[in-house]
């Protein structure tokens, strides 16, 4: 960690309610504590504002965050890696639309506009992002690498500079870094192997084959999108048979039954979840899919593995143009084991998840499952980190989206009346002539 040049003096003006995002000029308030090159430091408004908030991600839990707190009054910056908002969505397959509904995917007092109809699609969903972020200050291509505690406040540095905030929000994506397996002899492979987020469309695989691996929706939308774009022959690969479910039942969405449910015992809803699928799906064995032997619930619980959402897999499964093989083995130049069947497919897709990436930000504070992702959420803070907060690191059978606006609007209650008792204490500290701020 390099010396930090801490001033008093930023908390001087804890009043000021201005926003503005300037640079704090420790070095005119501060005598440097050593002569090595520590970044500068920057804080919100002039200074920092006891109920600021940094906002670290510019997808739609950050922006979710940001807009809430700001209805609320409070300070708010965003800052982001990339160049634009929704990044992630940006880099998502061509035929992508929502698989939660456009009621129930909106950012908190934002509605999607009913234009964009049920299923929202990736470009009107990346357009109405945009929308949402005008007037929320984000600061661009500005990667935070690691967040400290110092002085009672935040600091989270990036390669060049550092920023302070009381609060801060981490919001850098459960699908933040993709996992490809390291399969044995992987990096022999003769043919083309890229991540699932790599893939567009089917144009580059026309009259190719293909094997995607991993059957999570990712997966079964890319194998369906490869069938309609003139791949060769298309298999996927399946380890554990997924839970499997209509987008729709009857006039309602999949998702409404999800947030009916997800108050109710589990052993309950798995159950039911595998009558449902019974009912709805049927029996795929004949197609290389048995029966998962979870139910639902206990999959996204236990595994944090949400059910395929049919959006086209199951008409190309049953027509036999998309074809079940078990879980790839190993990689032997040109050819792929899985299993008993050896494959000779002139690419490979994995679609096999992400992780949330957390580690080089926040591992050395020790707020971290063995699984990578916090063991607090918003809007609550883990004990010994007191105002950092992480939101989006959920995968619930309400949705993510569903739930980041939720529990977005938890938190920027949370973080205001914080913020007022805060200034109260500021104010009264002002009124008593109490400048221990100004050290
Ligand atoms: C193919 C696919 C389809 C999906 N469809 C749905 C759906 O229909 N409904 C649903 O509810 N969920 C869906 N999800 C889940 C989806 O990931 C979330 O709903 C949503 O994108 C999560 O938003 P987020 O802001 O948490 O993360 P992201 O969208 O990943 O945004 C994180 C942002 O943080 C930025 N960032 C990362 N690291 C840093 C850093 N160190 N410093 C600064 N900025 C950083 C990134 O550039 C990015 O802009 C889908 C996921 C995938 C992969």
């Amino acid at each position: 960690m390099p010396d930090v040049q801490v001033s008093h003096a930023s908390r001087a003006s804890a009043l000021n309610r201005s926003a503005a995002f300037v640079p704090f000029n420790t070095g005119s308030l501060a005598a440097p504590q050593s002569s090595s090159s520590a970044p500068p430091i920057y804080a919100l408004g002039e200074m920092a504002r006891p109920d600021s908030v940094l906002v670290i991600g510019a997808g739609p839990a950050g922006l979710a965050t940001a807009a809430a707190a700001r209805d609320r009054g409070l300070a708010v910056q965003v800052v982001e890696a990339a160049g634009s908002v929704a990044t992630s969505w940006r880099s998502h397959y061509d035929r992508l639309h929502l698989h939660t509904t456009r009621r129930l995917s909106g950012l908190p007092g934002r509605p999607i506009p009913a234009a964009a109809g049920t299923w929202v699609s990736r470009d009107d969903f990346i357009a109405y992002l945009e929308e949402c972020a005008r007037g929320i200050p984000i600061r661009f291509q500005t990667r935070v690498e690691r967040i400290d505690r110092e002085d009672g406040a935040w600091r989270a540095r990036t390669a060049t500079e550092q920023f302070e905030a009381t609060n801060v929000v981490v919001a850098t994506g459960y699908n933040h870094t993709a996992q490809v397996p390291d399969w044995p002899g992987r990096d022999g492979f003769a043919g083309d192997l890229i991540h699932s987020s790599q893939y567009r469309n089917a144009a580059a695989f026309a009259g190719r084959d293909v094997l995607v691996a991993g059957s999570g929706n990712s997966g079964a939308e890319i194998a369906a999108d490869l069938v309609e774009g003139g791949a060769g022959r298309v298999w996927i690969s399946i380890r554990t048979p997924p839970n499997i479910v209509r987008r729709n039942l009857g006039p309602l969405a999949n998702q409404h039954l999800g947030i009916a449910v997800h108050r109710l015992p589990v052993g309950f809803v798995d159950r039911l979840s595998l009558l449902v699928q019974r009912l709805t799906i049927g029996d795929l064995s004949a197609h290389g899919l048995r029966s998962p032997a979870k139910g639902a619930y206990s999959r996204i619980l236990e595994d944090g593995q949400i059910p395929l959402i049919d959006a086209g897999f199951l008409a190309h499964l049953r027509a036999g143009r998309i074809r079940v093989v078990p879980a790839v083995d190993r990689f032997n130049r040109a050819e792929v084991l899985c299993g008993d069947q050896r494959l000779q497919p002139a690419a490979v897709i994995a679609a096999t998840g992400y992780r949330a990436g957390l580690e080089h930000l926040v591992g050395h504070l020790n707020l971290l499952a063995p699984t990578g992702r916090p063991v607090a959420h918003a809007p609550d803070a883990h004990r010994d980190a007191p105002n950092l907060y992480f939101i989006g690191y959920t995968n619930p059978i309400v949705g993510n989206l569903h739930e980041v606006a939720r529990v977005a609007r938890r938190l920027a209650v949370v973080l205001s009346a914080k913020g007022k008792d805060a200034l109260s204490k500021v104010e009264a500290d002002a009124r008593r002539g109490d400048n221990s701020f100004d050290g």
